[in-house]
C-alpha cells in the first residue's frame, strides 16, 4: 500500500509518499517541501493570508514532483491535515486532496496534524511502543500520552500562553537576531554561559499543573533584563542572555515530560515539532532520559519540521488499523483537538 500524505496547516506545503510494510514499518518514497517561511520574515511572524497564497502557487508543483521522486503515476490513498492549522492555509492543501482523491479514484484520510508529528519517527525508528510526546514547535507545545499511533491520544497538557517555539522567536527579536529566531538563538547561546543569568522556570511550582507549560514569564524576564541593560548603558551580554533563557525553556520541557512518562507508566519519550531542533532542548533529554531509564527517540531535524511525509506515514498506521475514508465532503477544523485522530 502507497499513501500520499498532504500537509498545509502553517507555512509549509508538503507532500510525502510512503510505502506501508506489513509488518508495520514504513518506508519514505518522496518528501517534497516548499516554505513560505522567508515571504514572512519581514512581518515577524507567519501571515496567514500569504500562507495561504503561498500555499496555492506550491501544493500542484509539489504533488508532481512526489509523485516523479516517488516513481509512482498514483498512491493508493491520500492522507491530508484537516487540523489543528491556519484556516486557510488547511484549505488549500484539503481541497487539493479532495480533487486528486475523486480524480484518482481512491480514498481520502482527514486527519491531525500533531499525530502526525508523533507518527513520523516511525519512520527511522520502526513501530512505537506507547510513549509520552513532547510537541514543540512555533504553534505547539504540548504533552501527549499515545497508546497506539491509530487510536485517539490523550492530552496531558500544553502551554496556557505562547507556543515554546514562540517564544523563541520573541525573544530572538527582542535580541535583533531575525526572524525565524529559534536556529540564531540556539546559535548565539552556543556561546554563551546557561548559568549566567537565573531567568524564571514558568509553572514549576508545586500548586501549578504538572503537565501545562508557560513561556511569556520568562520572555518578560529577559525583556526586562534587556531593559535595564539599555537604561544603564550596558552592552548586551547576547550569548549569555540567549545560553540562559534556553537553558530555562529546555529545563521546563524536559523536567515535565520526563515526569509525565513515568506517571503514566511509559519508558519512551518521543520529541517532535520544528523547536525539537533546538541543540540544548535535545542534549538535556538525552542526559536526562538516559538518567531516568528512558528511551529517547527524536526524528531528524528535517521530519520535525512540518512536511507531508508525517501525515503519510499517520494515515499509513490508520488505513492498517482498519479506519474508514473520511467523505469528500469533510470539512477543515482549525481547533480540531489533538484527542480526534481522523475526521470521520
Ligand atoms: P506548527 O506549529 O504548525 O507545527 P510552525 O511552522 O510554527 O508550525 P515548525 O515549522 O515545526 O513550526 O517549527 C518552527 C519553529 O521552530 C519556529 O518557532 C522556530 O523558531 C523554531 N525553531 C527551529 N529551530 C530551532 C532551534 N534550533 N532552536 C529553537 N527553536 C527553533
Ligand atoms: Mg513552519
Ligand atoms: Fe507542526
Amino acid at each position: 500500500m502507497i499513501v500520499m500524505g498532504v500537509e498545509s496547516s502553517c507555512d509549509e506545503t508538503g507532500v510525502g509518499i510512503v510505502r506501508w510494510h506489513d509488518d508495520g514499518t514504513c518506508e519514505l518514497l518522496a518528501d517534497e517541501v516548499a516554505s513560505s517561511v522567508e515571504q514572512h520574515a519581514r512581518f515577524g511572524g507567519v501571515v496567514p493570508e500569504i500562507a495561504s497564497r503561498a500555499h496555492l502557487e506550491a501544493i500542484v508543483p509539489a504533488m508532481r514532483r512526489a509523485l516523479a521522486a516517488a516513481g509512482i503515476a498514483r498512491p493508493d490513498a491520500i492522507a491530508v491535515t484537516i487540523g489543528p492549522g491556519l484556516a486557510g492555509a488547511l484549505l488549500v492543501g484539503v481541497a487539493a486532496a479532495k480533487a486528486y482523491a475523486a480524480a484518482w479514484d481512491i480514498p481520502l484520510y482527514a486527519l491531525n496534524h500533531l499525530g502526525g508529528h508523533v507518527a513520523v519517527d516511525t519512520l527511522e525508528h520502526g513501530p512505537m511502543p506507547p510513549c509520552v510526546a513532547l510537541l514543540v514547535s512555533g504553534g505547539h507545545t504540548h504533552l501527549l500520552h499515545v497508546t497506539e499511533l491509530a487510536e485517539p491520544i490523550t492530552e496531558l497538557g500544553s502551554t496556557v500562553d505562547d507556543a515554546a517555539g514562540e517564544a523563541f522567536d520573541k525573544v530572538a527579536r527582542l535580541l535583533d537576531l531575525g526572524f525565524p529566531g529559534g536556529p540564531a538563538l540556539d546559535a548565539a547561546a552556543a556561546h554563551g554561559d546557561p548559568r549566567s543569568i537565573a531567568f524564571p522556570r514558568g509553572m514549576t511550582g508545586p500548586r501549578d499543573a504538572p503537565y501545562d507549560f508557560s513561556f511569556s514569564g520568562v520572555k518578560t524576564a529577559v525583556a526586562r533584563y534587556v531593559e535595564a541593560a539599555q537604561r544603564e548603558g550596558r552592552e548586551l551580554p547576547i550569548p549569555d542572555i540567549a545560553a540562559s533563557f534556553q537553558e530555562s525553556v529546555a529545563d521546563v520541557l524536559t523536567r515535565k515530560a520526563i515526569r509525565a512518562a513515568r506517571d503514566v507508566g511509559v519508558d519512551t519519550l518521543v520529541l517532535g515539532g520544528g523547536a525539537t531542533a533546538n541543540s540544548r532542548i535535545r542534549s538535556m533529554a538525552q542526559e536526562r532520559c538516559a538518567t531516568a531509564g528512558l528511551t529517547l527517540r527524536v526524528p531528524k531535524p528535517r521530519l520535525c519540521t512540518d512536511n507531508g511525509v508525517m501525515i503519510a506515514t499517520l494515515g499509513a498506521h490508520v488505513i492498517a488499523g482498519g479506519a474508514k475514508p473520511s467523505p469528500l465532503t469533510v470539512a477543515t477544523d482549525p481547533g480540531l483537538p489533538v484527542s480526534t485522530t481522523q475526521l470521520p
